[in-house]
């Protein structure tokens, strides 16, 4: 008998499958292999969409730490996800869905809610078929619509996790036909000592996968360099793919030149062949070359931007370095994030950002580094030097104003000091109550309307703009007039929610409770971090320093 989701679909709309497993190690960079085939497939016209398995156990990565994880992904239905959700964002310029992120979780939720509800009509509940089934639903449903949906499974082939994830693709490939999927395993290829390219690892981990009965069809070794084509060979005898089938995926200094390493090794036109798209696609010279000419064009400088947060791992603000760089590839420049731990500033002002051209205060939650950051404001406002906040960073400008130029010493943000007397970060009257139901983060996409004349309106060109949110606590209302009298202008709000802030007698000093770097694509870069870079490239910068000196 089939199974249930079996019942429900239909084989006949031929749609194309690409499962990404990892072997010997994570970190490989699966997520980027996977990601740039992607690239390359939308480049000849196909629509590609993925979805992330993550085998752990917490429903969505919303409480899950930055600094264990990695940053936390807010998709524009509010969704917090998987940082590499992002990477297939910027890498396909799509928007993606809460659905696009399968934990187990979610599943198990699922599952046990219908159990309880009684959906399975005194059956046992297993986790073949009932997880299985539930997997293999939720990759169908996020498929639909797509031409090509690419499926990667975090973490490594053999971890107890993956287990009824990996048993659901080989079931989902079962009952589908063989040109719709594809198996792509990346594994590591380590040098040896006398510089010998190992093929053990890899062995051993496809012999795992087949032990689980899933036989790779194309194999991707990461390694410094290029495969050399005796290991492709000796990598296809072990493994028993076609020695074409095995790809090199050397180290590259910038993740954006991974599609243009994955089709000079040919592995999109391969996948495309496999699939059976490849008569499908576009002709060579009409395929979309806009991220090769973004990403191979000249840049003429260097922009230092310090970005002050408390966690000193770049995939803890990942989608803010990408952010800088998508800014960085619009103006024709390089940008360098430079981490400052907020730590550092605490105990005041000390040099720190003396020979940065731009400081980023990033989001965050709790009071760790807290003064730091309130510490770089001040530094940014009162030296003329161009400054973004993003939703803490935001707060932090707003509680800056208010100590320093307001003269409200004790001014700060509820979330850090509830006993403090003029809360000038809040919840909202209206939020209080919630409060008590738990689940009050304002998340995802939320309309701003922007004051026309402003800075604000300038970067966006419009009055109006959409980003994505994550955060519980506002601008109190009480304070707004006492702020905006004393210089400090809030150029875009929602309703009684302040969503911009500027100082118009700064060269550049922009904070935003939302977090534009969400929706930051290369070509399409974001507003605020343009208009930041821009800042700094304006001529004189405001440390006196010509435009040549800065870009020297
Ligand atoms: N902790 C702040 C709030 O909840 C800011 C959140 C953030 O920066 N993402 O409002």
């Amino acid at each position: 008998m089939p199974t249930e989701s079996a019942q429900n679909y239909d084989p006949t709309k031929g749609r194309k499958f690409i499962f990404v497993t990892g072997g010997v190690m994570s970190g490989l960079g699966k997520g980027i292999t996977a990601a740039s085939t992607g690239r390359l497939l939308a480049n000849a016209g196909f629509d590609v969409t993925a979805v992330k398995i993550d085998p752990y156990l917490n429903v969505d990565a919303g409480t899950m730490n930055p600094y264990q994880h990695g940053e936390v992904y807010v998709l524009k239905d509010g969704g917090e996800v998987d940082l590499d959700l992002g990477n297939y964002e910027r890498f396909l310029d799509i928007d993606m869905t809460f659905d696009h992120n399968v934990t187990t979780g979610k599943v198990y939720q699922e599952v046990i809610e219908r159990e309880r509800s009684g959906d399975y009509l005194g059956k046992t509940v297993q986790i073949i078929p009932h997880i299985t089934d539930d997997i293999k639903r939720r990759i169908r449903e996020a498929a639909e619509g797509h031409d090509v949906c690419i499926v990667e499974v975090g973490g490594t082939v053999g971890d107890i996790e993956g287990m009824p994830f990996l048993e659901a693709l080989r079931q989902f490939a079962h009952e589908q036909d063989e040109d719709d999927i594809l198996f792509t395993h990346v594994t590591l290829v380590p040098y040896s000592k006398n510089g010998e390219q190992k093929t053990k690892p890899t062995q051993h981990s496809v012999k795992e996968l087949r032990s689980i009965g899933l036989q790779p069809d194309i194999l991707v070794g990461r390694c410094e360099d290029k495969l050399h084509p005796d290991v492709k060979e000796k990598i296809a005898l072990f493994c028993d793919v076609p020695t074409e089938a095995v790809f090199s995926n050397p180290d590259v200094e910038d993740i954006y030149h991974v599609p243009l390493m994955v089709e000079e090794e040919g592995l999109d036109q391969y996948v495309m062949e496999r699939l059976d798209l490849a008569e499908e696609a576009l002709p060579e010279d009409e395929r979309d070359n806009r991220w090769r000419n973004l990403v191979t064009q000249e840049t003429t400088g260097e922009i230092d931007i310090a970005l002050v947060g408390k966690y000193g791992l770049e995939d803890a603000y990942i989608s803010i370095h990408e952010s800088l760089k998508h800014a960085g590839l619009e103006a024709g420049v390089d940008v360098n994030p430079i981490w400052v731990h907020s730590e550092e500033l605490a105990d005041g002002y000390d040099g720190e950002l003396d020979d940065v051209d731009g400081v980023v205060v990033p989001g965050g939650f709790g009071s760790r580094g807290i003064e730091g950051k309130i510490e770089a404001v001040r530094y940014a406002r009162e030296n003329d030097l161009p400054y973004l906040g993003l939703c803490l960073g935001f707060q932090m400008a707003v509680v800056e104003f208010a100590r320093n130029v307001l003269g409200l010493d004790d001014a700060h943000s509820a979330e850090i000091e509830p006993e403090t007397s003029h809360p000038i970060i809040d919840l909202l009257p209206e939020q209080y109550d919630l409060e008590d139901m738990g689940g009050t983060m304002r998340l995802g996409a939320h309309e701003t309307d922007i004051d026309e004349g402003t800075v604000a309106h300038e970067i966006y060109g419009d009055t109006s703009c959409t980003e994505r949110h994550r955060h519980r606590y506002e601008v109190n209302p009480e304070y707004i007039d006492d702020l905006e009298e004393a210089g400090l202008r809030f150029s875009g709000h929602t309703n009684n929610r302040m969503e911009i802030l500027e100082l118009p007698d700064h060269p550049y000093f922009v904070g935003t409770q939302f977090h534009p770097e969400f929706r930051s694509r290369p070509g399409r870069a974001s507003p605020p971090f343009v208009g930041l870079l821009e800042a700094i490239l304006d001529g004189d910068d405001a440390r006196g320093r010509t435009e040549e000196e800065v870009e020297a």
